[in-house]
C-alpha cells in the first residue's frame, strides 16, 4: 500500500491523478467530510487520505479530529505501508512552516514526516506547484533543514513536481517504484 499525505489543496488528487491516470477528486467544498479513497495502480493500492490541516470554514474541532483520523489509520496499518509521499506545496509551505514557529508550534508537516519516519515507513516529499516556486534549490535546501534531512539526501527524499503541468511525475514514479522494489537506499526504509 502507498500512502498520500497533506494538507488539503496542495495538489494530492492532481498528482494521484497524473501518476496513476486514476481520478480519486470528489465533493472537496470547506466543510465536506473527506474520506480516504483507493485505487489501484500497477498492482498496488495508492490511498489518497484526508487532507489535514487548516481549511477555510472548517472548524478547529474538526481539524483536529481529521488529523487524529489520519494518525489513527497510519498506526493501525503501518505493517502494510510500503511507502508514504507526503505531498507539500513548494510556493505555500516555507511560509507556512514559519508561521507556525513562530507561534512556538511544532508544523504540521514536519510532525507528520517524523511520525512517519518513527513508524519506519519510507517517506518521499512530493514538493508540488513548483511552476509558482522562484528559486527552487533555496526551498528544497529550507524544507530539508526543517523536516532534518541532511543535505546528502535531498535528492533522494525531495522530489520536486508539478502536478498540474506534468513535470517531474515521472521521476517521482520512478523514485516511487526503486523503493517498493527495493532498489533505493532509503534513510527511513525498513530494510536498512
Ligand atoms: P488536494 O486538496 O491536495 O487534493 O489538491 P487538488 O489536487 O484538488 O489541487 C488543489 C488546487 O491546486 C487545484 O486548483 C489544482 O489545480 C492546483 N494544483 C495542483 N497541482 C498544481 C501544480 O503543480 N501547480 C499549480 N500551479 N497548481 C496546482
Amino acid at each position: 500500500m502507498i500512502i498520500f499525505v497533506g494538507r488539503s489543496n496542495v495538489g494530492k488528487s492532481t498528482l494521484i491523478f497524473a501518476l496513476t491516470g486514476k481520478w480519486v477528486r470528489r465533493g472537496k467544498r470547506p466543510g465536506v467530510t473527506r474520506k480516504s479513497v483507493e485505487v489501484t495502480w500497477r498492482n498496488k493500492t495508492v490511498v489518497d487520505m484526508p487532507g489535514f490541516g487548516f481549511m477555510s470554514g472548517v472548524p478547529k474541532a474538526k481539524q483536529e479530529k481529521i488529523k487524529d483520523e489520519i494518525v489513527r489509520f497510519i498506526e493501525d496499518n503501518a505493517e502494510d505501508i510500503e511507502l508514504a509521499v507526503l505531498v507539500v506545496d513548494g510556493k505555500a509551505a516555507p511560509e507556512i512552516i514559519e508561521r507556525w514557529e513562530k507561534r512556538g508550534e511544532i508544523p504540521i508537516d514536519v510532525e507528520f514526516f517524523e511520525f512517519l519516519r518513527d513508524l519506519e515507513i519510507p517517506t518521499l516529499v512530493a514538493v508540488n506547484k513548483t511552476d509558482k516556486v522562484k528559486n527552487l534549490k533555496r526551498t528544497l535546501t529550507y524544507l530539508a533543514e526543517k523536516f532534518g534531512v541532511p543535505y546528502s539526501q535531498i535528492d533522494e527524499i525531495f522530489i520536486p513536481v508539478s502536478a498540474k503541468f506534468g513535470k517531474n511525475v515521472d521521476l517521482l514514479a520512478k523514485k516511487i517504484w526503486e523503493i517498493l522494489e527495493g532498489k533505493a537506499p532509503h534513510s527511513t526504509s525498513k530494510t536498512t
